[in-house]
């Protein structure tokens, strides 16, 4: 089959798909599971001696597992080494696409972790673009748009979206910004893609009025979007609701409905919670369209908060108040010789609390001590270690060393306000 037929195939499908009640939705997963672990059980030599087992019977697995064992898990005969070794050669000559036996190879990046490969099959590209276009084309497939997609490399698989009435355009995230500018106000755009960090710098732009466009869409994806980064940037636009995907290299785990609301995927992924709190929880998902390379009860160190209250949208999939970020980002510091876990919401408050401050980034170093990005004033410096020392002091835990420089980010890195060297 043609790209675009599966594309578009995957679009009806999604576009359609609705579950009127929970019930409905879990007795789909079991279904999609049961065969999924079939093939899964057949096809994986890792999961081999499980066949016949039910999904609570597997083992939990982390990226770690997942890399030592990549060989057997993979279904595609790939080595981990050959896909290492040809991911690293691909981003170094900024190949678009780089195909491996006709297998997508990608390197997971934007953590502290050991570096980690990715298998993507065609016909799952395909069912993803289909996915991505079911969820957030505003007038359907067949309405008239201009995207504008700001990306770390082009590749094939926009260009075979592309068709008569829906134009892709390519902006490079490592080129000139500016340059990136001057260009979307050439071109304009009905739906916007980009990371919150380029989403800002356009916002920025429409508010010093260099450029002047309305994009219907506007869609954030690949990094964490802030709270108050969302508000700014709805302002700029004049929007109501700024769209997000949440995805990672194991899946596209939550996307936004019409109310802004982020919703699990649960028609692709089952997600088990581990509860951390009442509403805090890290993902344990089951990817049951991903065959190529399966995610099979992965743990993610991410940490989403649940909303309690339903969305109005009526969709049955679980309501996120938002990504809290990755687990390795909860601050640690010691109180009464304990270990005091403190969740990046909390730090961030310590900014936000101090005064209005736009550009921040607040990183705890290994040994603890924090040091606090942005261009702010001694007054508000004084505030934001007495927002310290408050946090502290409710929380139980010893005052950290807290030292403040100018605001940079690497824009080569993932913008992260609140991180945790480790
Ligand atoms: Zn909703």
């Amino acid at each position: 089959m043609s790209n675009k037929l599966n594309i578009l195939l995957s679009y009806l499908k999604f576009r359609h798909r609705h579950f009127s009640t929970r019930k409905k939705l879990e007795s789909y997963q079991r279904k999609k599971i049961a065969k999924h672990l079939r093939f899964v059980t057949k096809k994986s030599g890792f999961y081999r001696k499980y066949a016949g087992k039910k999904l609570e019977d597997l083992p939990v697995i982390d990226k770690g597992v997942m890399m030592d064992n990549f060989d057997i898990i993979n279904t595609v005969g790939i080595s981990r080494d050959e896909a290492l070794e040809f991911a690293v050669q691909a981003e170094r000559s900024r190949e678009f696409d780089p195909k491996l036996r006709n297998i997508t190879v990608g390197l997971s990046s934007g953590t502290s972790h050991s570096r980690g490969a990715f298998l993507v099959e065609k016909t799952e590209t395909e069912k993803w673009a289909g996915f991505v276009l079911a969820k957030f084309l505003p007038h359907g497939i067949t309405g008239h748009y201009r995207v504008a997609f700001f990306m770390r490399a082009n590749s094939n698989l926009y260009k075979s979206v592309s068709s008569k009435n829906i134009s892709f355009e390519f902006y490079d995230i490592y080129a000139d910004m500016e340059q990136n500018i001057e260009k979307l106000k050439r071109l304009g755009a009905d739906i916007l893609v980009a990371q919150p960090s380029a989403l800002l710098m356009i916002a920025e732009a429409l508010e010093n009025g260099r450029i002047d466009i309305h994009p219907e869409t506007v869609i954030s994806i690949a990094e964490v979007l802030e709270k108050e980064d969302e508000q700014r940037i709805k302002t700029a636009f004049g929007l109501d609701v700024i769209h997000q995907v949440y995805q990672c290299t194991e899946g596209c785990l939550a996307t936004t409905c019409r109310c802004g609301t982020l919703h699990l995927n649960e028609d692709i992924v089952f997600i088990e919670k581990e509860y951390i709190d009442e509403k805090r929880f890290v993902p344990i998902i089951t990817d049951f369209e991903r065959t190529s390379q399966p995610i099979i009860r992965y743990r993610l160190n991410d940490v989403l908060v649940e909303k309690k209250e339903p969305c109005p949208c009526g969709c049955v999939y679980t309501a996120l108040e938002k990504i809290e970020g990755r687990e390795d980002d909860v601050f640690v510091f010691s109180g009464n010789g304990k270990e005091v876990r403190i969740f990046p919401d909390f730090i961030r408050r310590c900014i936000l609390f101090s005064g209005n401050i736009r550009n921040y980034r607040i990183v705890q170093q290994k040994d603890g001590s924090i040091i606090v990005y942005s261009d702010i004033d001694d007054e508000m410096k004084k505030n934001v270690l007495s927002e310290f020392a408050k946090l502290a002091k409710d929380n139980g835990f010893a005052s950290p060393e807290i030292k403040f420089l100018a605001y940079t980010y690497d824009k080569n890195r993932k913008l992260k306000r609140v991180e945790r060297l480790t």
